[in-house]
C-alpha cells in the first residue's frame, strides 16, 4: 500500500485530495495548522469507513514542524511515496500596500514550505528509487495577477522548484509536477461579491466554476501516471488557454 503525506488536507483542496487518496486505498497522512477540529472530524470520518487516514499538527512554515510531519510518517507506516504541497494562503493588496511582512509570510507559506517538505523526504523517494511530489500552484503563478503580486511570485517560484526537481531527481525516478488550479470554490474564495463570481464565470469556457474534486481528480491521475514530470498542468475550465 503506497504512503502520501498531504500539507493543509483539513478543508478545501486538500481535503477533497485527502478524501480521494483514501478511497483509493493509499494510507494518508495529512497535516493541518490551525483547523484541529476540521481535521480531525476528517480523520474519524475516513477511519470509521476503514480506510487509512491520519493527520497531524505542522506549521509548514516551520523546518522542525515539518521534520516531525516526515517523522510520524515514517514512524506509522514506514515508507513515504508521494508528497502533496497543498498548504497555502492567498492575500490581495494593492502591491504598495504588501508589507514585508505580507510578503515574507506569502513566499514561507507558498514556496519555501515546499522547500522544506521536498526536502525532508528525498533521501526516502531517492532510496526508493521511486516517489511523485505534486505541487499546487496556481494559474496567476503562470499569468501574473494585479493586486496578487506576492501571492503570484510565490507559485510562480513554486513552479520552478517544480522544473528544477523534477530534472534533479527524473534519473532516481521521481516525478515533480505542478497543478495549477483557476478559480476553485473553497474559503480561500470567500471574500469574492456575488458579480465579480458571476464575471469569472463568464470567461470560462466551461461555464462553471472549479470544484475540489477537480483538482484531486488530476492528482490520482499523476499518481497513476508514469511519465509526467516538470509539467505544470492548469484546472481551469479553459479560463487560461
Ligand atoms: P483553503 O484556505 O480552504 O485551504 C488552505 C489550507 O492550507 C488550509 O487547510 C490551511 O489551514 C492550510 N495552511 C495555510 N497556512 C498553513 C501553514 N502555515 N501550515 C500548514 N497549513 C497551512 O484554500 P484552498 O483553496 O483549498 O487552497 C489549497 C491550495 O490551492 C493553496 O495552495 C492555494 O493557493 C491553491 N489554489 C487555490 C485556488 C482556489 O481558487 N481555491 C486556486 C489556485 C490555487
Amino acid at each position: 500500500m503506497k504512503t502520501a503525506i498531504i500539507t493543509g488536507g483539513a478543508k478545501g483542496i486538500g481535503k477533497s485530495i485527502v478524501e480521494s487518496l483514501a478511497k483509493s486505498n493509499l494510507n494518508v497522512v495529512f497535516s493541518y495548522n490551525t483547523s484541529e477540529k476540521e481535521a480531525f472530524e476528517l480523520k474519524n470520518t475516513l477511519c470509521s469507513q476503514g480506510f487509512s487516514v491520519y493527520c497531524i499538527k505542522a506549521d509548514v512554515t516551520v523546518r522542525n514542524d515539518v521534520k516531525n510531519l516526515v517523522n510520524y510518517t515514517l514512524n506509522t507506516f514506514g515508507n513515504i511515496d508521494i508528497l502533496i504541497n497543498n498548504a497555502g494562503i492567498s492575500q490581495t493588496k494593492l502591491f504598495q500596500d504588501i508589507t514585508d511582512s505580507d510578503w515574507h509570510s506569502m513566499l514561507n507559506t507558498n514556496l519555501t514550505s515546499a522547500f522544506y517538505t521536498s526536502q525532508e523526504v528525498v533521501s526516502t523517494m531517492i532510496n526508493n528509487k521511486s516517489g511523485c511530489i505534486i505541487n499546487i500552484s496556481s494559474i496567476w503563478g503562470i499569468t501574473g495577477a494585479a493586486c496578487e503580486t506576492h501571492y503570484s511570485v510565490s507559485k510562480a517560484g513554486l513552479d520552478a522548484l517544480t522544473k528544477s526537481l523534477a530534472k534533479e531527481l527524473g534519473p532516481s525516478n521521481i516525478r515533480v509536477n505542478s497543478i495549477a488550479p483557476g478559480y476553485i470554490q473553497t474559503d480561500m474564495n470567500k471574500n469574492y461579491s456575488t458579480s465579480e463570481i458571476n464575471n469569472i464565470k463568464n470567461e470560462i469556457p466551461l461555464e462553471r466554476l472549479g470544484n475540489p474534486i477537480d483538482v484531486a481528480r488530476c492528482v490520482a491521475w499523476l499518481i497513476e501516471d508514469e511519465y509526467t514530470t516538470g509539467q505544470v498542468i492548469s484546472i481551469n475550465g479553459g479560463w487560461i488557454i
